[in-house]
């Protein structure tokens, strides 16, 4: 069996001709075991199989533990899992004739979300050449994704300097992160691609956001968020809710209070209280589609 960095090679030959240094935009090669451009800059893919395109960034709030906690949340307990058959049954008219498709996660954290799409997306179309990248600045998370799973291609790189050529992906997510639209729509094909954005409905994680803010933040407003997609993407545009209730452990529940940026200054008094009442959580989510056409 091939090691994990011959397979991340492997994926990486595939999706060469459209890599770009993230320094000079050139194109990147893959020669003597590594991958570098014209002017020398230099890329090495780890013994885990990714491909580190941002060396020199050093993250501090996004931790291992932060990822390893998100991982047993959604991959373990796939506290997500109604979102990937939204997810596919808004992508399947487009790819519905397609043999090969190409899809990049902007912002995939420790991957999960990519894995499980890619997962349900195997189940559905067997004989699909699927390439899924994932893409994120904080190598922790990289590193938590390259060591659980194993389809997608997993780079370090910035979503604000995507490093492939124009018209190179055939769909890009946004999950739950930020989105630069002019790389996003730089990246995709024109007219073919499509870009899903994920952002949190009103009730969003609203037990835990009861608890700790003052009433009037209480419910997530998308406003900013459906304008900004609309201003971009104003052409056959399409909108799915995912609404569901679901019981959770309290060993479960600390693990989603770990990973959710809100809650990392609440006081131990307050979450020990979290931790005692709550047993059920609401994930409340928008799911954005539209075609790269305008
Ligand atoms: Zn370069």
């Amino acid at each position: 069996m091939l090691s994990k960095r011959n397979q991340g090679i492997h994926k990486l030959q595939k999706i060469e001709p459209d890599l770009l240094c993230p320094n000079c935009e050139a194109p990147l090669i893959w020669k003597d075991n590594q991958i570098s451009c014209a002017n020398q800059h230099t890329f090495d893919v780890a013994k885990q199989g990714y491909l580190n395109l941002a060396p020199q960034h050093h993250e501090i709030h996004y931790t291992k533990e932060l990822f390893q906690a998100r991982q047993t949340i959604m991959g373990d307990l796939r506290l997500y899992e109604g979102l990937y058959s939204v997810l596919l049954n808004l992508i399947t008219p487009e790819v519905a004739d397609m043999d090969n498709v190409r899809v990049l996660d902007l912002g995939c954290g420790e991957g999960s979300h990519l894995q499980l799409l890619h997962e349900h997306w195997t189940k559905r179309y067997l004989k699909r050449n699927l390439e899924f990248i994932g893409l994120d600045l904080a190598k922790d998370g990289i590193t938590t994704a390259a060591k659980y799973y194993q389809s997608p291609l997993w780079l370090v790189a910035d979503l604000s300097h995507i490093p492939f050529s124009d018209n190179s992906m055939d769909g890009v997510l946004s999950i739950l992160s930020p989105s630069n639209y002019k790389e996003i729509k730089r990246v995709l094909k024109k007219e073919t691609g499509w870009f899903i954005k994920v952002i949190p409905g009103t009730d969003y994680l609203k037990e835990l956001r009861e608890r700790v803010l003052p009433e009037s933040q209480i419910g997530h407003d998308p406003t900013s968020s459906l304008t900004r997609f609309h201003d971009n993407f104003c052409c056959s545009y399409k909108q799915e809710t995912l609404y569901q209730r679901l019981p959770i452990e309290q060993d479960d529940l600390q693990l989603l209070i770990n990973m959710t940026p809100l809650m990392w200054h609440v006081d131990e008094e307050t979450i020990t209280q979290i931790l005692n009442e709550i047993n059920q959580i609401t994930i409340d989510l928008i799911v954005l589609f539209a075609m790269n056409k305008n």
